[in-house]
């Protein structure tokens, strides 16, 4: 190992320093002196890709030149949050970074805050697959993550003077982006349309077009692994030969208009998170980059081959389906294998079968993407046959196997009918070796409700790999405060790479000056993260309350509308002098939340918060004692800020719901407490943090699912419970929205007669809990006492645990050279 564990030898500060020096002259062609911050910050990351280069290009040649099988992380989405400092501490030059920008005269804030955050996903599943890339670096386990460039990420949000989400576009190319290398040299050509003719008795794809695939290839650096592997994300270009063709016939306008149509094809991340839209643009995309990935492995292990042996090829890289998005991935690869490399049938099943393995990540069935297959027979004709086919056998392998018909008609790939429909997460599920959930409680309910039928023929195929975060960007970076106590607390900073060692903490938790070590550090956290507040949004945070926070992307399931229902709540029994002042114990309440453009629930709740914000920071009578801010534009750098910031943290999900959850992990591993339904990994925290380090509340999945078969009448809880009752009263009588009783009618409608999410059945619970909360957080040694045992019980929670989990029962590979 040591030979990769140091990528190009560390410089001293006063070396960093010239090394930026010469990029600024030789690259970008400005003095230090004519610099601005930006400049410095791109000079720096040149000069860090540089140090990174050699290890990236050992990891290649060993990757091809060895035996160790890669993975090929197939996502739409990588959620990467901002690369130099991360880059800077996987190379080893944060401390040589800080010294070199002072010698330089610069502010280190001013380079760091220059770098602009790409926002190529919607949420956790983005992020997780950042996350899963870091570790797979880390843990020197060859890979690619392969997805998308998107030309605009998710929307860049803003609010309007009535308080709704403005969304504008996220153009995050207009400056210099240095990480991304493109490689014309490199690209794939991808096909649509068309139609697939008879030529000796071969089936030919005749496609009517065609799109060049332009990978742009981000260095991913493990930490401490000397390795450092390739996040590849294809843009779409046109091909000229559109135009010489129109040319000839003059006709220049049609020429320009595919050119136009190619681009779109990478042009805009879809904002949505949780439900399908059925675009033809959307699975033009997934083809897109799954398509180009697919040859781009061939080429990358098969180097300069013009007959491949492909049957080994599910021994060189595997691919894993980050949710139904790269689907088509998987006729796509029986196409490549049969029509382009001549194989049989059964030899390409057998290829493909052993090649996929996919990741489910959600219960809520309406999110399990199915496209018609007529689009499909469009857009991609030769695979709506193999997908037929796929199904044809598929249907008659279930035949062998049950003798239930209505379960094999349920379980159809392509639905019967006139206008039959293509399953993804069937096709996914039988075209690969695993089906994995990403929390325990997910993995099971997708066992026994969502893919039962599935799980009853091939249960073999299923598996659970909760989710985990890197340590790296949500401890180490995020939190230098309690990164450094950790170190201290343990005697080695070795934790950054073997997460479990935070248990050694568990003993401190009974020594009290530590304990008050750990609570300053959260004290520090508060005050920066009142100064950011300040800087970034100009909002007056008093870091001497409870800092309470609930940020991820804003869905009924999720229940904002729970949390704003029980801030509304507080704010009526301070105001009405219900609680007496020495009662009150003084909290800050931050949300952080987008929500999909044309999601009107979800706009409606955002628009609510912001007014429930404006009239109690604005109302005397609750200065000191409630206020709520709304910060908008949630993303990771705000993540970053806030978390560590955080004493307590809210995942009230109702149960059943959110597949796992990775906000909760991140506030578990910096010291907040949690208050949640046993939803998720919710269920694994609390056992692994233990049930008195854990507020829990609200009805559990049997409770949920009795009390929808009962029939649920949300109007029945809003009569029992009071406080209920004038919550919601002031929602619809205007209060918070200077006296329109119409504004916010969708959202008290929806409460009283359906709330679909049961928010009002588990509000009295919410609010009963408060005052337990409120009662530890009065005992500020105890309070952090059970905050460090988070910490310290949260090492599971690694995306490095993960990725193992992963190496072990799903991909059986791991680190090159072992
Ligand atoms: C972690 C993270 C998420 C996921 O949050 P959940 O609470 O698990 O939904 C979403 N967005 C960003 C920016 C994140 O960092």
């Amino acid at each position: 190992m040591t030979e990769h564990t140091a990528p190009m030898s560390p410089t001293t500060p006063g070396e960093f320093a010239d090394e930026i020096r010469k990029e600024l002259k030789y690259t970008q062609g400005v003095t230090a002196e004519q610099a601005t911050p930006a400049d410095v910050y791109v000079a720096t990351a040149t000069a860090v890709r540089k140090h990174l280069v050699d290890s990236w290009a050992s990891t290649q040649h060993d990757m091809v030149a060895g035996s160790t099988k890669a993975v090929g992380y197939f996502s739409a989405e990588f959620l990467m949050g901002k690369q130099l400092l991360n880059a800077l501490l996987n190379a080893g030059l944060s401390d040589q970074f800080y010294d070199a920008v002072k010698e330089l005269g610069f502010d280190v804030q001013d380079v760091i805050d220059s770098e602009y955050e790409p926002g190529l996903g919607n949420g956790g599943l983005g992020r997780l697959a950042a996350c899963y890339i870091d570790s797979l670096a880390s843990k020197g386990v060859p890979a690619f993550g392969y997805g998308i460039q998107y030309r605009y990420g998710i929307f860049k949000q803003e609010f309007d003077e009535q308080g709704a989400q403005v969304e504008r576009p996220d153009y995050w190319l207009a400056n210099e982006e240095p990480w991304g290398h493109i490689d014309y040299n490199r690209s794939q050509r991808v096909n649509y349309g068309g139609s697939v003719v008879e030529e000796n008795g071969k089936k030919v794809w005749k496609p009517a077009w065609s799109v060049r695939a332009v990978p742009v290839d981000y260095m991913v650096p493990g930490y401490a692994s000397g390795r450092v592997n390739t996040l590849r994300l294809w843009s779409a270009k046109s091909y000229d030969e559109f135009d010489l063709l129109a040319f000839n016939k003059s006709e220049y306008v049609d020429a320009v208009k595919p050119q136009v149509a190619a681009e779109n094809i990478s042009k805009i991340l879809y904002p949505e998170d949780s439900t399908p839209q059925g675009k033809a643009l959307r699975l033009e995309q997934q083809y897109f980059f799954v398509a180009a990935s697919i040859q781009d492995a061939i080429r990358v292990f098969y180097p300069g081959e013009e007959n491949p042996d492909l049957t080994t090829f599910p021994s060189k890289i595997c691919f894993q389906l980050n949710d139904t998005h790269p689907v088509i991935g998987i006729p796509e690869l029986m196409r490549v294998l049969i029509d382009e490399y001549g194989y049989d049938w059964d030899t390409a099943w057998s290829i493909t079968n052993k090649s996929f393995n996919y990741t489910c990540h959600t219960l809520l069935p309406e999110a399990l993407e199915v496209w018609s297959a007529k689009l499909i027979g469009e857009l991609l004709p030769r695979h709506l046959e193999i997908i037929n086919k796929i199904n044809e056998q598929f249907v008659a392998e279930l035949g062998t196997k049950t003798n239930d018909s209505a379960k094999i008609d349920r379980m159809r790939i392509v639905t019967d009918g006139e206008d039959p429909q293509v399953h993804m997460a069937y096709l996914a599920t039988y075209g690969g070796l695993h089906v994995n959930g990403v929390a325990a409680l997910h993995s099971q309910l997708l066992k026994d409700v969502t893919l039962r039928d599935f799980s009853d023929v091939y249960g073999d195929k299923f598996t659970n790999v909760t989710n985990g975060v890197t340590p790296r960007r949500f401890i180490r970076i995020a939190n230098p405060r309690l990164s450094a106590l950790i170190t201290e607390g343990l005697g080695t900073d070795r934790w950054l790479s073997d997460l479990d060692m935070l248990e050694g903490l568990v003993p401190l938790a009974k020594d009290d000056e530590f304990v008050k070590k750990f609570a300053a550090v959260k004290q520090a956290n508060k005050v920066a993260f009142s100064n950011y507040a300040k800087r970034e949004y100009d909002f007056d945070i008093d870091p001497n309350t409870m800092v309470n926070s609930m940020i991820k992307r804003l869905h009924e399931y999720k229940r904002q509308s729970l949390k704003i229902l029980s801030v509304i709540s507080q704010y009526a029994d301070i105001k009405s002098g219900k609680v007496s002042a020495d009662d009150i114990l003084p909290r800050t309440v931050v949300f952080g939340a987008k929500a999909a453009p044309g999601y009107k629930m979800a706009k409606l709740t955002i628009q609510l918060i912001n007014n429930v914000a404006r009239v109690v920071n604005n109302d005397p009578d609750v200065k000191g004692k409630l206020a709520v801010y709304y910060p908008w534009n949630y993303n990771i750098r705000l993540a970053q800020h806030l978390i560590p910031a955080t004493d307590l943290d809210e995942q009230i999900s109702q149960a059943g719901k959110e597949a796992s959850g990775t906000g909760n992990m991140k506030f578990a591993l910096n010291g907040a407490m949690t208050v949640g339904t046993l939803d998720g990994a919710n269920v694994e925290i609390r056992e692994r943090v233990g049930a008195e380090n854990f507020f829990l509340f609200g009805m559990t999945v049997d409770e949920v699912e009795a009390l929808y078969a009962k029939g649920y009448e949300p109007k029945s809880y809003y009569e029992a419970d009071p406080r209920l009752k004038q919550a919601v009263d002031m929602v619809a009588d205007g209060t918070f929205s200077e006296g329109d009783k119409g504004l916010y009618e969708p959202l008290v409608t929806d409460w009283l007669n359906k709330d679909y999410f049961m928010t009002l059945a588990d509000f009295s619970a919410y609010m009963d809990i408060q005052g337990e909360i409120e009662t530890l957080y009065r005992e500020p040694l105890e309070w952090s006492r059970k905050a460090l045992l988070n910490v310290a019980n949260s090492g599971f929670f690694s995306s490095d645990r993960a990725i193992d989990d992963y190496l072990r029962d799903i991909w059986e590979t791991g680190p090159l050279g072992e």
